[in-house]
């Protein structure tokens, strides 16, 4: 029964968004978090508003500058992805880094555990 919740034709149906992780590229942007009531804006309309929308108490911002977005602008934006950019250069590194230690025995994986 457990094993069957991890089907993927499960969380389809299921019409909860899988969770994921979220990675933003570019750069000069921080995270942060609205806490309290003091006023603070999203700097980006959303479609179909002519105002800018309060960021709410608790609420998960990005920030750049006196920018700030909550986070469904930054996505309609595109700065917000589900991919690591960087993971293509990062394994290729570390390739690199083993190629240098020439030991044949480096394996990519889970370390022993003995
Ligand atoms: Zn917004």
């Amino acid at each position: 029964m457990s094993l069957k919740g991890r089907d993927p034709s499960d969380i389809e149906s299921n019409s909860q968004p899988e969770p994921r992780r979220l990675f933003l590229h570019e750069p000069g942007w921080q995270v942060g978090l609205k806490v309290g009531s003091i006023r603070e804006n999203c700097y980006q309309m959303a479609p179909g508003q002519e105002y800018y929308h309060r960021l709410s108490d608790g609420e998960i911002y990005i920030a750049r500058a006196d920018e700030k977005l909550c986070l469904a602008c930054a996505a309609r934006r595109g700065l917000l992805s589900s991919e690591a950019k960087s993971l293509r250069e990062a394994i290729a590194s570390f390739e690199y880094v083993a190629h240098l230690d020439s030991n044949p025995d480096i394996e990519l994986g889970p370390a022993p555990t003995d």
